[in-house]
Protein backbone atom coordinates (compact mmCIF):
# COMPACT_ATOMS: atom_id res chain seq x y z
CA UNK A 1 0.00 0.00 0.00
CA UNK A 2 1.28 3.72 -0.34
CA UNK A 3 0.89 6.34 1.61
CA UNK A 4 -2.60 7.55 0.10
CA UNK A 5 -4.09 4.19 0.19
CA UNK A 6 -2.88 3.41 3.26
CA UNK A 7 -4.42 6.73 4.68
CA UNK A 8 -7.75 6.57 2.62
CA UNK A 9 -8.15 2.84 4.02
CA UNK A 10 -7.35 3.72 7.37
CA UNK A 11 -10.27 6.40 7.54
CA UNK A 12 -12.71 4.27 5.99
CA UNK A 13 -11.59 2.00 8.88
CA UNK A 14 -12.06 4.28 10.91
CA UNK A 15 -15.29 5.76 9.84
CA UNK A 16 -16.85 2.10 9.89
CA UNK A 17 -15.80 1.55 13.48
CA UNK A 18 -17.34 5.31 13.96
CA UNK A 19 -20.62 3.98 12.65
CA UNK A 20 -20.47 0.52 14.86
CA UNK A 21 -19.81 2.43 18.16
CA UNK A 22 -22.89 3.21 19.74
CA UNK A 23 -24.39 -0.30 19.57
CA UNK A 24 -24.86 -1.69 22.57
CA UNK A 25 -23.81 -5.20 21.93
CA UNK A 26 -22.81 -8.09 24.28
CA UNK A 27 -22.05 -12.28 24.07
CA UNK A 28 -25.71 -12.46 22.63
CA UNK A 29 -28.67 -10.24 21.40
CA UNK A 30 -29.70 -8.20 18.68
CA UNK A 31 -26.45 -5.48 19.27
CA UNK A 32 -24.32 -8.68 17.58
CA UNK A 33 -26.79 -9.06 15.02
CA UNK A 34 -27.06 -5.41 13.87
CA UNK A 35 -23.28 -5.40 14.04
CA UNK A 36 -22.97 -8.42 12.07
CA UNK A 37 -25.65 -6.93 8.99
CA UNK A 38 -23.35 -3.54 9.19
CA UNK A 39 -20.36 -5.78 8.07
CA UNK A 40 -22.31 -7.78 5.39
CA UNK A 41 -21.87 -4.44 3.34
CA UNK A 42 -18.56 -5.19 3.06
CA UNK A 43 -18.18 -9.13 3.32
CA UNK A 44 -20.78 -11.94 2.07
CA UNK A 45 -20.73 -13.07 5.85
CA UNK A 46 -22.15 -16.22 6.96
CA UNK A 47 -24.29 -15.57 10.01
CA UNK A 48 -25.05 -18.43 12.15
CA UNK A 49 -27.60 -18.81 15.17
CA UNK A 50 -27.01 -21.02 18.02
CA UNK A 51 -30.43 -22.14 20.44
CA UNK A 52 -29.89 -21.44 24.03
CA UNK A 53 -28.65 -24.42 25.89
CA UNK A 54 -26.62 -26.24 23.56
CA UNK A 55 -23.88 -27.82 25.16
CA UNK A 56 -20.56 -26.71 24.03
CA UNK A 57 -17.88 -28.56 25.61
CA UNK A 58 -18.11 -27.68 29.47
CA UNK A 59 -20.23 -24.73 28.68
CA UNK A 60 -23.55 -24.05 27.62
CA UNK A 61 -24.95 -21.29 25.01
CA UNK A 62 -26.63 -19.03 27.51
CA UNK A 63 -29.82 -17.06 27.31
CA UNK A 64 -30.54 -13.99 25.16
CA UNK A 65 -30.20 -10.53 26.32
CA UNK A 66 -31.79 -7.52 24.86
CA UNK A 67 -32.37 -4.15 25.93
CA UNK A 68 -34.57 -1.21 24.77
CA UNK A 69 -34.16 1.13 27.60
CA UNK A 70 -32.77 2.00 31.13
CA UNK A 71 -32.57 4.94 33.42
CA UNK A 72 -32.41 6.09 37.01
CA UNK A 73 -34.72 9.05 37.57
CA UNK A 74 -34.89 11.38 40.56
CA UNK A 75 -38.00 12.59 42.15
CA UNK A 76 -37.83 15.57 40.27
CA UNK A 77 -38.78 12.89 37.36
CA UNK A 78 -35.20 13.91 35.61
CA UNK A 79 -33.33 10.96 34.58
CA UNK A 80 -29.62 11.51 35.88
CA UNK A 81 -28.35 8.56 34.05
CA UNK A 82 -29.79 7.70 30.78
CA UNK A 83 -28.87 4.50 28.95
CA UNK A 84 -29.66 6.45 25.65
CA UNK A 85 -26.42 8.85 26.15
CA UNK A 86 -24.22 5.97 26.62
CA UNK A 87 -24.69 2.10 26.18
CA UNK A 88 -22.07 1.62 29.29
CA UNK A 89 -24.51 2.91 31.52
CA UNK A 90 -25.90 -0.76 32.10
CA UNK A 91 -23.88 -3.68 33.14
CA UNK A 92 -24.37 -5.90 30.68
CA UNK A 93 -26.88 -9.21 31.35
CA UNK A 94 -28.67 -7.10 33.46
CA UNK A 95 -31.83 -8.36 34.44
CA UNK A 96 -34.87 -6.40 33.90
CA UNK A 97 -35.73 -4.17 37.30
CA UNK A 98 -38.51 -1.37 37.83
CA UNK A 99 -38.61 -0.11 41.08
CA UNK A 100 -38.09 2.51 43.35
CA UNK A 101 -35.46 2.69 46.10
CA UNK A 102 -33.05 5.41 48.05
CA UNK A 103 -30.38 6.33 46.68
CA UNK A 104 -28.65 4.16 49.46
CA UNK A 105 -29.67 0.73 48.21
CA UNK A 106 -29.35 2.17 44.72
CA UNK A 107 -25.12 2.36 45.31
CA UNK A 108 -24.88 -1.14 45.63
CA UNK A 109 -25.93 -1.39 42.40
CA UNK A 110 -23.83 1.51 40.46
CA UNK A 111 -20.07 0.81 39.61
CA UNK A 112 -17.68 3.99 39.26
CA UNK A 113 -14.25 4.56 38.95
CA UNK A 114 -13.22 6.85 41.56
CA UNK A 115 -9.45 6.99 40.29
CA UNK A 116 -10.96 8.26 36.69
CA UNK A 117 -14.06 10.55 37.76
CA UNK A 118 -14.72 11.66 34.65
CA UNK A 119 -15.05 7.60 32.99
CA UNK A 120 -18.05 5.58 32.74
CA UNK A 121 -16.71 2.28 33.14
CA UNK A 122 -17.64 -0.98 31.73
CA UNK A 123 -18.90 -4.12 33.79
CA UNK A 124 -20.80 -7.64 32.85
CA UNK A 125 -22.25 -10.23 34.66
CA UNK A 126 -22.86 -12.61 32.39
CA UNK A 127 -23.26 -15.64 34.60
CA UNK A 128 -24.64 -14.66 37.50
CA UNK A 129 -28.22 -12.93 37.02
CA UNK A 130 -27.87 -9.50 38.39
CA UNK A 131 -28.43 -5.74 37.43
CA UNK A 132 -26.39 -2.61 37.96
CA UNK A 133 -25.42 0.29 36.13
CA UNK A 134 -22.20 2.63 35.68
CA UNK A 135 -21.40 6.13 36.20
CA UNK A 136 -19.18 8.69 36.07
CA UNK A 137 -17.90 8.90 39.72
CA UNK A 138 -18.23 12.47 39.60
CA UNK A 139 -21.56 12.36 38.74
CA UNK A 140 -22.46 9.55 41.01
CA UNK A 141 -21.27 12.45 43.61
CA UNK A 142 -23.39 14.69 42.72
CA UNK A 143 -26.34 12.38 43.31
CA UNK A 144 -28.21 13.48 46.40
CA UNK A 145 -30.05 11.85 49.47
CA UNK A 146 -33.85 10.85 48.16
CA UNK A 147 -35.34 7.86 46.37
CA UNK A 148 -34.89 6.96 43.09
CA UNK A 149 -37.42 5.36 40.44
CA UNK A 150 -34.70 2.74 38.71
CA UNK A 151 -35.46 0.66 35.49
CA UNK A 152 -33.71 -1.36 33.00
CA UNK A 153 -35.93 -2.60 30.27
CA UNK A 154 -34.25 -5.74 29.04
CA UNK A 155 -35.00 -9.43 28.38
CA UNK A 156 -32.79 -12.09 29.19
CA UNK A 157 -34.86 -15.24 27.13
CA UNK A 158 -34.43 -18.24 25.70
CA UNK A 159 -32.87 -17.06 22.37
CA UNK A 160 -29.27 -18.31 20.70
CA UNK A 161 -25.84 -17.16 20.40
CA UNK A 162 -24.93 -15.00 16.95
CA UNK A 163 -21.75 -15.24 15.45
CA UNK A 164 -20.51 -14.53 11.81
CA UNK A 165 -18.17 -16.30 9.21
CA UNK A 166 -16.72 -15.32 6.11
CA UNK A 167 -14.59 -18.03 4.63
CA UNK A 168 -12.53 -17.44 1.13
CA UNK A 169 -11.34 -20.50 -0.76
CA UNK A 170 -7.61 -20.31 -2.07
CA UNK A 171 -6.01 -23.20 -4.00
CA UNK A 172 -5.77 -25.75 -1.13
CA UNK A 173 -8.08 -26.28 2.12
CA UNK A 174 -5.33 -25.24 4.48
CA UNK A 175 -6.39 -22.42 6.07
CA UNK A 176 -5.35 -19.35 7.76
CA UNK A 177 -7.86 -18.08 10.53
CA UNK A 178 -8.13 -15.19 11.82
CA UNK A 179 -10.76 -14.28 14.78
CA UNK A 180 -12.26 -11.14 16.38
CA UNK A 181 -14.06 -10.51 19.64
CA UNK A 182 -17.82 -8.99 18.99
CA UNK A 183 -19.07 -8.60 22.57
CA UNK A 184 -18.47 -5.47 23.06
CA UNK A 185 -20.29 -2.69 23.65
CA UNK A 186 -19.31 1.08 23.08
CA UNK A 187 -15.45 -0.27 23.27
CA UNK A 188 -13.97 1.12 20.46
CA UNK A 189 -10.02 0.06 20.43
CA UNK A 190 -11.25 -3.20 22.36
CA UNK A 191 -13.04 -5.30 19.78
CA UNK A 192 -14.15 -2.57 17.54
CA UNK A 193 -10.86 -2.04 15.86
CA UNK A 194 -9.90 -5.78 15.80
CA UNK A 195 -13.72 -6.15 13.59
CA UNK A 196 -12.88 -3.24 11.23
CA UNK A 197 -8.92 -4.50 10.43
CA UNK A 198 -10.46 -8.09 10.22
CA UNK A 199 -12.98 -7.31 7.73
CA UNK A 200 -10.87 -5.02 5.75
CA UNK A 201 -8.08 -7.78 5.53
CA UNK A 202 -10.60 -10.05 4.06
CA UNK A 203 -11.90 -8.06 1.91
CA UNK A 204 -8.11 -7.01 0.66
CA UNK A 205 -7.51 -10.62 0.34
CA UNK A 206 -11.15 -11.37 -1.09
CA UNK A 207 -10.11 -8.65 -4.41
CA UNK A 208 -6.74 -9.61 -5.21
CA UNK A 209 -5.20 -13.43 -6.88
CA UNK A 210 -6.42 -16.54 -5.72
CA UNK A 211 -4.40 -17.52 -2.83
CA UNK A 212 -2.57 -20.34 -2.18
CA UNK A 213 -4.31 -20.97 1.55
CA UNK A 214 -8.23 -20.73 2.43
CA UNK A 215 -9.15 -18.11 4.99
CA UNK A 216 -11.49 -17.90 7.44
CA UNK A 217 -12.25 -14.92 9.26
CA UNK A 218 -14.65 -15.42 12.22
CA UNK A 219 -16.51 -12.37 14.33
CA UNK A 220 -17.20 -14.10 17.77
CA UNK A 221 -18.45 -12.98 20.74
CA UNK A 222 -15.42 -13.75 23.08
CA UNK A 223 -14.89 -16.78 25.10
CA UNK A 224 -18.20 -18.59 24.52
CA UNK A 225 -18.48 -17.24 21.16
CA UNK A 226 -14.91 -19.39 20.46
CA UNK A 227 -15.59 -21.91 22.96
CA UNK A 228 -19.23 -22.50 20.65
CA UNK A 229 -17.53 -22.04 17.14
CA UNK A 230 -14.70 -24.55 18.44
CA UNK A 231 -17.70 -26.92 19.54
CA UNK A 232 -19.05 -27.08 15.60
CA UNK A 233 -15.95 -27.04 14.13
CA UNK A 234 -13.76 -29.55 16.01
CA UNK A 235 -12.88 -31.07 12.61
CA UNK A 236 -12.38 -28.33 10.73
CA UNK A 237 -9.71 -27.14 12.69
CA UNK A 238 -6.97 -29.75 11.56
CA UNK A 239 -7.40 -27.62 8.15
CA UNK A 240 -5.60 -24.49 10.46
CA UNK A 241 -2.22 -23.75 9.43
CA UNK A 242 -1.64 -20.42 11.11
CA UNK A 243 -4.25 -18.02 12.87
CA UNK A 244 -4.56 -14.58 14.41
CA UNK A 245 -6.87 -13.42 17.42
CA UNK A 246 -7.42 -9.56 16.35
CA UNK A 247 -7.81 -7.38 18.72
CA UNK A 248 -6.81 -3.41 20.36
CA UNK A 249 -5.23 -2.61 16.89
CA UNK A 250 -6.34 0.89 17.02
CA UNK A 251 -4.54 3.07 19.83
CA UNK A 252 -1.12 4.66 19.49
CA UNK A 253 0.90 1.91 21.13
CA UNK A 254 4.13 -0.34 19.72
CA UNK A 255 2.69 -3.39 17.64
CA UNK A 256 2.53 -6.41 20.34
CA UNK A 257 2.73 -10.24 19.68
CA UNK A 258 1.79 -12.94 21.67
CA UNK A 259 2.99 -16.30 20.66
CA UNK A 260 0.70 -19.36 20.50
CA UNK A 261 1.30 -22.00 22.81
CA UNK A 262 3.43 -23.76 20.55
CA UNK A 263 5.89 -20.84 20.94
CA UNK A 264 7.77 -21.96 17.67
CA UNK A 265 4.72 -22.57 15.07
CA UNK A 266 5.34 -20.83 11.54
CA UNK A 267 3.46 -17.71 12.58
CA UNK A 268 5.21 -17.00 15.47
CA UNK A 269 8.52 -17.49 13.56
CA UNK A 270 6.63 -14.91 10.39
CA UNK A 271 5.36 -12.62 13.00
CA UNK A 272 8.72 -12.05 14.28
CA UNK A 273 10.44 -11.89 11.42
CA UNK A 274 7.87 -9.36 9.50
CA UNK A 275 7.95 -7.11 13.14
CA UNK A 276 11.69 -6.92 13.33
CA UNK A 277 11.77 -5.63 9.08
CA UNK A 278 9.18 -2.51 9.75
CA UNK A 279 11.42 -0.42 11.57
CA UNK A 280 9.56 -0.08 14.26
CA UNK A 281 9.09 -0.48 18.22
CA UNK A 282 7.15 -4.14 18.86
CA UNK A 283 7.18 -6.71 21.63
CA UNK A 284 6.54 -10.35 21.49
CA UNK A 285 5.27 -11.93 24.67
CA UNK A 286 5.32 -15.43 25.39
CA UNK A 287 1.77 -17.26 25.23
CA UNK A 288 0.41 -17.47 28.89
CA UNK A 289 -3.65 -19.18 29.50
CA UNK A 290 -5.35 -15.67 29.61
CA UNK A 291 -6.15 -12.37 27.41
CA UNK A 292 -8.44 -12.71 24.71
CA UNK A 293 -10.01 -16.25 22.36
CA UNK A 294 -6.18 -17.45 22.07
CA UNK A 295 -6.88 -19.36 25.42
CA UNK A 296 -9.36 -21.16 23.99
CA UNK A 297 -7.97 -21.90 20.06
CA UNK A 298 -5.07 -22.71 22.45
CA UNK A 299 -6.26 -25.02 24.98
CA UNK A 300 -4.28 -28.45 25.34
CA UNK A 301 -7.27 -30.02 23.23
CA UNK A 302 -6.50 -27.96 20.46
CA UNK A 303 -3.37 -26.81 20.45
CA UNK A 304 -3.52 -24.26 16.91
CA UNK A 305 -0.83 -22.47 16.07
CA UNK A 306 -2.79 -19.35 16.79
CA UNK A 307 -0.69 -15.91 18.31
CA UNK A 308 -3.04 -12.88 19.21
CA UNK A 309 -1.74 -9.63 17.28
CA UNK A 310 -2.37 -6.06 19.30
CA UNK A 311 -1.01 -3.00 20.02
CA UNK A 312 -1.00 -2.05 23.54
CA UNK A 313 -2.13 -5.13 25.55
CA UNK A 314 -5.58 -5.51 27.12
CA UNK A 315 -5.41 -3.88 30.50
CA UNK A 316 -2.34 -1.85 29.80
CA UNK A 317 -3.72 1.48 28.85
CA UNK A 318 -6.00 3.82 31.19
CA UNK A 319 -8.92 4.10 28.72
CA UNK A 320 -9.51 0.36 28.58
CA UNK A 321 -12.65 -0.90 29.30
CA UNK A 322 -13.96 2.80 30.08
CA UNK A 323 -16.14 5.18 27.96
CA UNK A 324 -12.50 6.97 27.49
CA UNK A 325 -11.99 3.83 24.63
CA UNK A 326 -14.08 5.92 21.71
CA UNK A 327 -13.62 7.05 18.43
CA UNK A 328 -10.87 9.34 19.10
CA UNK A 329 -9.17 7.03 21.30
CA UNK A 330 -8.40 5.22 17.84
CA UNK A 331 -6.11 6.19 15.26
CA UNK A 332 -7.04 5.80 11.47
CA UNK A 333 -3.45 5.60 10.65
CA UNK A 334 -2.75 2.74 13.82
CA UNK A 335 -5.69 1.19 12.08
CA UNK A 336 -3.98 1.38 8.58
CA UNK A 337 -0.50 0.34 10.25
CA UNK A 338 -1.90 -2.77 11.81
CA UNK A 339 -3.71 -3.74 8.39
CA UNK A 340 -0.33 -3.22 6.43
CA UNK A 341 1.70 -5.06 8.96
CA UNK A 342 -0.73 -8.13 8.04
CA UNK A 343 -0.41 -8.11 5.47
CA UNK A 344 2.69 -8.57 5.18
CA UNK A 345 2.61 -11.58 7.45
CA UNK A 346 0.07 -13.32 5.13
CA UNK A 347 2.44 -12.37 2.05
CA UNK A 348 5.07 -14.45 3.66
CA UNK A 349 2.57 -16.83 4.58
CA UNK A 350 1.44 -17.28 0.71
CA UNK A 351 4.86 -16.72 -0.37
CA UNK A 352 7.12 -19.00 1.31
CA UNK A 353 8.59 -21.97 -0.60
CA UNK A 354 11.83 -23.97 -0.80
CA UNK A 355 14.58 -23.41 -4.00
CA UNK A 356 17.13 -25.59 -5.39
CA UNK A 357 19.99 -24.06 -6.81
CA UNK A 358 21.15 -25.35 -10.31
CA UNK A 359 24.77 -24.52 -10.35
CA UNK A 360 25.69 -25.24 -6.50
CA UNK A 361 29.47 -26.02 -7.26
CA UNK A 362 31.06 -22.81 -6.42
CA UNK A 363 29.83 -19.52 -7.02
CA UNK A 364 27.95 -18.85 -10.32
CA UNK A 365 29.12 -16.18 -12.46
CA UNK A 366 26.97 -13.77 -11.75
CA UNK A 367 28.43 -11.07 -13.88
CA UNK A 368 28.64 -12.70 -17.31
CA UNK A 369 24.37 -12.69 -16.73
CA UNK A 370 23.79 -9.08 -15.79
CA UNK A 371 23.16 -10.06 -12.73
CA UNK A 372 25.21 -7.37 -10.98
CA UNK A 373 23.66 -4.73 -13.16
CA UNK A 374 19.93 -5.79 -12.77
CA UNK A 375 20.37 -6.02 -8.77
CA UNK A 376 22.19 -3.14 -8.72
CA UNK A 377 22.77 -2.10 -4.97
CA UNK A 378 25.27 -4.21 -2.54
CA UNK A 379 22.02 -4.42 -0.46
CA UNK A 380 20.78 -6.77 -3.08
CA UNK A 381 23.78 -8.35 -4.32
CA UNK A 382 24.16 -9.51 -0.50
CA UNK A 383 20.39 -10.52 -0.62
CA UNK A 384 21.24 -12.57 -4.34
CA UNK A 385 24.35 -14.29 -2.02
CA UNK A 386 22.53 -15.34 0.79
CA UNK A 387 19.92 -17.00 -1.68
CA UNK A 388 22.52 -19.05 -4.63
CA UNK A 389 24.10 -20.20 -1.11
CA UNK A 390 21.22 -21.51 1.22
CA UNK A 391 18.62 -22.59 -1.76
CA UNK A 392 19.62 -26.24 -1.35
CA UNK A 393 16.34 -27.79 -1.87
CA UNK A 394 15.88 -27.70 1.79
CA UNK A 395 15.94 -24.03 3.04
CA UNK A 396 12.78 -22.14 3.19
CA UNK A 397 12.67 -18.37 1.91
CA UNK A 398 11.75 -18.00 5.44
CA UNK A 399 14.78 -19.76 6.97
CA UNK A 400 17.11 -17.56 4.44
CA UNK A 401 15.02 -14.26 5.52
CA UNK A 402 15.61 -15.27 10.20
CA UNK A 403 19.61 -16.34 8.95
CA UNK A 404 20.41 -13.43 6.96
CA UNK A 405 18.72 -10.80 8.62
CA UNK A 406 17.30 -9.97 5.18
CA UNK A 407 13.39 -8.80 4.40
CA UNK A 408 11.10 -12.18 3.18
CA UNK A 409 10.37 -9.79 0.77
CA UNK A 410 13.28 -8.90 -1.02
CA UNK A 411 14.61 -12.62 -0.64
CA UNK A 412 11.59 -13.60 -2.30
CA UNK A 413 11.94 -11.29 -5.21
CA UNK A 414 15.31 -11.99 -5.72
CA UNK A 415 14.94 -16.09 -5.68
CA UNK A 416 12.14 -15.16 -8.82
CA UNK A 417 14.80 -13.18 -10.56
CA UNK A 418 17.70 -15.79 -10.25
CA UNK A 419 14.72 -18.35 -11.82
CA UNK A 420 14.20 -16.62 -14.19
CA UNK A 421 17.77 -16.75 -15.37
CA UNK A 422 18.17 -20.70 -14.68
CA UNK A 423 19.56 -20.75 -11.59
CA UNK A 424 17.44 -21.25 -9.41
CA UNK A 425 14.47 -23.97 -9.78
CA UNK A 426 11.83 -24.02 -7.63
CA UNK A 427 11.36 -26.95 -5.57
CA UNK A 428 7.72 -26.67 -3.69
ZN1 LIG B 1 -12.44 -6.33 26.71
Amino acid sequence: MNMTEESRIGQAMHDRLTSLYPICRSITGNGVRETLSQLQSLLPLHIHEVSTGTQVFDWVVPKEWNIRDAWIKNADGVRVLDFKQHSLHVMSYSVPINQTMPLEHLKKHITSLPDQPDVIPYKTSYYQEDWGFCMRHRDLQELEDGVYEVCIDSSLEPGSLTYGEYYLPGQTTDEIFFSAHICHPSLANDNLSGVVVSAMLASVIAAGPQSRYSYRFAFIPGTIGAITWLARNEERTQRIQHGLVLSGLGDAGAITYKQSRQGNAMIDRVVSHVLSCIGQPFAIQRFSPYGYDERQYCSPGFNLPVGCFSRSPYGTYPEYHTSNDNPSFVRPESLAGSLNTILKIVEVLEGDCIYLNTQPKCEPQLGRRGLYRELGSTGENMAMLWVLNLADGKTTILEMAERASIPFAKLSGIARTLESHGLLRRVT
